[in-house]
């Protein structure tokens, strides 16, 4: 197994020290595992000059999975845009082709009280947001800010979906609700958006394929509003690139803390890059007082997803509902009664616990 490892910026190189800590772990136990790091980002920037240089793409290509950290960082926000930390990201998803992006939410038990929501509303919260992470407006062309005859300026962008991109993506949607609870909501805007209205058409074709997954469709506006009223109605849910990105960050609060989060983003041949869905959070870097746990629980998910090794992803998500269950948090996840630990401690009582 080759990963590739890209810390990037921030607490980026702190939570992911910790996630090595437990692929070494793994190692040491008989796992063939070769990590081998590069540059992402700003860190990129600073060292070569771009922040997803030649030497990166070539070793995230040869390796058969991606563990990234974060971006970004208050000192590259005045680059020009090719420059910042953000588009490095953007690229690696693009060149590596990486369309599909998994993001449970997942509340533990443990945690019940860290929600801003009624423990009642979230306990056993446990949905997979599967975003569209390569088209739609994000990419979609003509694009960009330009002047008008008149003098006034206009910005423009483009939702567009092809039908085989649609098709792609539901997919592994279905797949996994295969998996899960065989529930599937289509997130749409199909009463307003014709690209959207093409998604829900292709959802439902799709859905002959899948006659035990039960599929619905929900307006975007809808659901952000079904999410917080009555969020375990969901099992499985699919949307494209922007609704996505919003939904599943509003889905994240639901479980308390960003920090708890990973997330996967698949290729067609399940070669994966796995990130916490936070980013780099530069107002607490270098103090060593990040949660790791959603970095680690990002391996977890490379494990199931890419390398097929389920009982290995099951024992790490075990250690760290092990160590919640000892009472270690991160500061922001403490509450009154606990253990307040460090990211480094963290990561040393998941590998103990493993
Ligand atoms: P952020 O996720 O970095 O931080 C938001 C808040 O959550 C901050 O208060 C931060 O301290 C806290 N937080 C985040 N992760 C945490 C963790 N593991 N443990 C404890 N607290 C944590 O979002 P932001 O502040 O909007 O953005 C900061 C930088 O990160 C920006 O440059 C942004 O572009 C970049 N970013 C990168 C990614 C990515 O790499 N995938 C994603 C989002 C934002």
């Amino acid at each position: 197994m080759k990963i590739a490892v890209l810390p990037g910026d921030g607490i980026g190189t702190e939570i992911v020290a910790q996630a090595a800590k437990v692929l070494e772990a793994l190692r040491s136990d008989g796992m063939k595992i070769e990590m081998e790091y590069a540059h992402l980002g700003g860190a990129a920037y600073d060292a070569e000059g771009d922040p997803f240089p030649q030497s990166t793409e070539k070793l995230a290509k040869a390796s058969d999975a991606v563990l990234l950290g974060a971006v970004g960082g208050y000192q590259y926000d005045t680059l020009p845009r090719d420059m910042r930390p953000e588009r490095g990201l953007l690229r690696i998803r693009k060149e590596l082709n990486l369309f599909a992006n998994l993001r449970p939410a997942l509340l533990y038990p443990e945690l019940a009280n860290a929600s801003t929501l009624k423990s009642e509303v979230v306990s056993g919260l446990d949905i997979m947001i599967v975003r569209e992470l390569t088209g739609d407006v994000y990419f979609g062309q003509p694009r960009g800010i330009t002047t008008l005859p008149n003098g006034e300026r206009e910005g423009v962008n483009t939702m567009r979906y092809s039908e085989s991109e649609i098709i792609r993506i539901g997919h592994v949607a279905f797949g996994i609700a295969m998996k899960r609870n065989k529930k599937l909501c289509s997130v749409d805007k199909a009463n307003v958006l014709e690209t959207t209205e093409l998604w829900r058409m292709v959802m439902t074709e799709l859905s002959k394929e899948y006659p035990e997954v039960a599929l619905t469709h929900m307006l975007v506006d809808n659901t952000a509003m079904q999410l917080v009223r009555a969020p375990k109605q969901f099992d499985v849910v699919v949307t494209g690139n922007i609704f996505g990105d919003i939904l599943s960050d509003e889905a994240s609060m639901l479980t308390g803390s960003i920090g708890m989060l990973p997330s996967a983003s698949l290729d067609q041949n399940n070669k994966g890059l796995y990130e916490p869905s936070h980013g780099s959070a530069p107002d607490i870097a270098g103090k060593d007082i990040a949660n790791p746990l959603a970095t680690i629980l990002s391996v977890a998910m490379m494990l199931r997803y890419t390398f097929n090794d389920e009982a290995n992803a099951l024992r790490i998500e075990g250690a760290v509902r092990k160590v919640l269950q000892q009472g270690l948090r991160t500061a922001d996840i403490f509450e009154a009664g606990m253990q307040k630990v460090g990211c480094s401690k963290m990561g040393d009582a998941v590998v103990s616990a493993l």
